[in-house]
């Protein structure tokens, strides 16, 4: 460690359970955030500044005014560009912290891409807000005998638990098979930005624990809060369970599905993910493509279109990926796409 680092780090090597040792696993670690919403954006702010050498984040959206309240990472230009999320939290990041290096990979973790995009990292941290994706990393992380850090917020309720394969139960084991249908969530019962911030406080200390190997610190609990009225609770998390279809029997089915289905409805949001995997999107060429059609708006990395004809806009991703906004009904969403990008 030069000087400018030992400097900029004091304040965390002095605490001996850490220490210049502890500071020089962080620095030799490499994190990932899956989801950068408000749990990934604090996530990832404290593990920059703690000096976790690699992060990659990965996150589908991009900003919207909607999100500064509570993604501390963000700021009014990022919304106004409509910038995805995972490249302005490495813009940010790389301004907070330039010893760490940081991959913003926009991009929706799949079945087919999460080997690829999680390769490399030893801890995971749980930044989504569906349990698709929880449900996922959940398998890969078993299947890989990786630690993982669930966590979730909504309204003035928090809760986290630390989940490490072969040692403590598995989210399936807590939860049971994946829950289908509509679940609360932000959008539809809010959240408030100090409970999203403790829980990620939590997540980020785990992580901090685990990338300098203090295993014996961990938390064995699932903590539960509600700070609104100042509830805290630490809860004895189940016994594996050797009948888990996950950790148990080791049958992944979430990250053995086939790929995702081809839209998605972002609940509470009147949007519609349509992703038909058809590969990567020449988005210039297609501005030029869309000019004549209705409203265009583009910066580096998302093209926005507003045909002249209707109500919805679509914002077009260089993956494929477009997310429709003023519908909830996939068929309409898929069928936009179709009109103007093609099947
Ligand atoms: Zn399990």
């Amino acid at each position: 460690m030069d000087a400018s680092a030992a400097e900029r780090y004091a304040r965390q090597t002095r605490f001996p359970p850490l220490g210049a040792a502890g500071q020089a696993r962080l620095a030799a670690a490499h994190v990932a955030i899956v989801g950068c919403g408000a749990l990934g954006s604090a996530q990832a702010d404290l593990l920059a500044r703690a000096g976790v050498g690699h992060i990659t984040i990965i996150d589908r959206d991009y900003v919207e005014g909607s999100n500064l309240q509570r993604q501390r990472l963000f700021d009014e230009a990022d919304a106004r560009d409509a910038l995805p999320k995972a490249a302005a939290a490495a813009r940010h990041l790389a301004q907070i912290n330039s010893l760490t290096r940081v991959d913003g990979v926009v991009a929706d973790l799949d079945s087919d891409n999460v080997g690829r995009l999680l390769a490399g990292a030893q801890v995971l941290l749980d930044g989504a807000d569906n349990f698709e994706t929880r449900y996922l990393l959940n398998d890969y992380a078993v299947a890989r005998g990786l630690p993982w850090i669930y966590g979730a917020a909504v309204g003035s309720y928090g809760c986290t638990f630390t989940i490490r394969p072969g040692a403590t139960a598995c989210l399936e084991c807590v939860f049971g098979p994946r829950p289908e249908g509509a679940a609360e969530t932000c959008e539809t019962a809010g959240v408030l930005n100090f409970v999203v911030d403790w829980v990620a406080a939590q997540q980020a200390g785990e992580a901090i624990k685990l990338c300098a190997g203090q295993t014996a610190a961990l938390r064995p609990t699932l903590a539960a809060a509600d700070l609104w009225r100042n509830e805290f609770r630490q809860l004895a998390a189940p016994p594996r369970d050797p009948a888990c279809p996950c950790c148990g029997q080791r049958r992944f089915v979430h990250l053995e599905a086939l790929s995702a289905a081809a839209s998605t409805v972002l609940c509470g949001r009147n949007a519609v993910q349509v992703n038909p995997r058809r590969g990567a999107l020449d988005l210039p060429a297609l501005a030029r493509r869309l000019q004549s059609l209705g409203t265009v708006r583009q910066n580096e990395f998302v093209l926005r279109f507003a045909p002249q004809t209707g109500p919805l806009e679509m914002t077009l991703f260089a993956d494929g990926r477009a997310i429709i906004q003023g519908t909830d009904d996939p068929a309409a969403a898929r069928s936009l796409y179709a009109r103007y990008i093609g099947a």
